[in-house]
């Protein structure tokens, strides 16, 4: 039968469309936004600064290739500018790996709890994804390497993973890289690696340096605070940047976004100011909140998992509620196969007490 109107590709309308974190609380004066991993600090005020200069030329197309930033950022790593691409947020990497390498009847693999835009990109290609079973909130190269197939041309790993906050060492990274088919490619999502204080956790860097089927994607969203400029960028084999740059928008990153990119990537100390206020407080939330009997996932990252239990008036749903009347907006992950759980992003000193304060009360409350 023919259509009576435009269909789109099959695998569009399956999508379940990505929700945002919620950003407001009906009726309460004050809210803290702790449901979207953003930092606290705000971004380095040098960068506030280049963006703010970037005014002066609006109507000037952006350099399409962002070299100054590529080269910044080789500068700061060690890499070769040329193997790297930049992109509107990592999101559009994602997007851009997804329609390059992906079509109908493959398959690209995601573990259970892995970060919501690895299906997302996936069936919007055609491409099935296919969900592994994780282990204690982790990650578990076994189960992914056993499910494989002839038909499998991605692999998804966010490492550290959102919303878990846990992460592989390099050493398990290396292991999965091993075990796969040299025509698979390991996609290493390292949106929290500046947070990671773990002597085993490696990027990505070198894996990629070594072989050719693994991408690392980075973002300026999280430790950089960019997360409303939309600023990422990716280190890869050259024939997949080569792959990329031809379907990739050819100003896919504005001006303002290299210039802010550029002071946020030099600027050593803002990001060490903010991954020491992320590992003290990471560290007393963790505590913190175990003490008032809660389950927390330990993390690496700049957010915590609180699990909740399933009694009535006790559930992460009530939590939830009782949290945003107090202006305490976190995550409810449901959509991540988490229905008894909330994440919570580490934020400034005073929403972090309020926090723990708040889920006392909660837990003390008749349920
Ligand atoms: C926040 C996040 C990103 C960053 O996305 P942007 O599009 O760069 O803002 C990427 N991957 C994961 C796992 C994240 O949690």
């Amino acid at each position: 039968m023919t259509a009576t109107r435009p269909q789109p590709r099959p695998g569009v309308l399956d999508i379940a469309a990505y929700v945002p974190g919620k950003s407001s609380a009906p009726g309460v004066a004050k809210i803290f936004k702790l449901s979207s991993n953003e930092t606290p600090l705000g971004p380095s005020p040098r960068v506030v600064a280049a963006y703010k200069s970037a005014a002066d030329s609006l109507e000037d197309y952006p350099d399409g290739s962002a070299s100054e930033l590529r080269e910044a950022i080789g500068r700061v790593f060690g890499l070769d500018p040329d193997r790297i691409v930049c992109g509107a947020g990592s999101d559009d990497l994602l997007h851009l790996l997804a329609y390059a390498y992906l079509t109908d009847g493959d398959e690209a693999i995601h573990t259970t709890h892995g970060f919501l835009i690895y299906p997302i990109v996936t069936l919007g290609t055609g491409a099935r994804p296919i969900a592994v079973p994780e282990t204690d909130y982790t990650a578990n190269v076994d189960a992914i390497l056993k499910a494989v197939t002839k038909k499998t041309k991605v692999v998804f790993l966010a490492n550290p993973n959102n919303p878990t906050g846990t992460c592989l060492s390099f050493d398990e990274v290396k292991r999965l890289h091993r075990g796969l088919p040299p025509d698979v490619l390991l996609v290493l999502d390292a949106a929290y690696a500046e947070y990671v204080k773990r002597n085993d956790y490696e990027s990505g860097i070198e894996l990629v340096a070594t072989s050719d089927n693994v991408v690392m994607c980075r973002t300026f969203s999280k430790i950089h605070g960019l997360a409303n400029l939309r600023l990422g960028w990716m280190f890869a084999p050259a024939h997949i940047v080569d792959a990329v740059n031809r379907i990739r928008g050819p100003f896919n990153v504005s001006g303002a976004a290299i210039a802010a990119g550029i002071a946020a990537i030099e600027d050593v100390e803002h990001q060490e100011r903010s991954r020491q206020h992320n590992t003290r407080w990471l560290a007393w939330l963790t505590q913190e909140i175990g003490k008032l009997g809660l389950k927390v996932t330990p993390s690496v990252a700049n957010f915590v998992l609180i699990h909740f239990p399933e009694t009535k008036g006790r559930t992460a749903k009530d939590a939830d509620a009782f949290l945003t009347a107090r202006g305490l907006i976190l995550r409810y992950v449901a959509a991540y196969k988490l229905p008894n759980a909330l994440r919570l992003s580490i934020g400034t000193e005073e929403a972090n007490r309020l926090v723990v304060a708040a889920l006392k009360d909660f837990l003390a409350k008749p349920a």
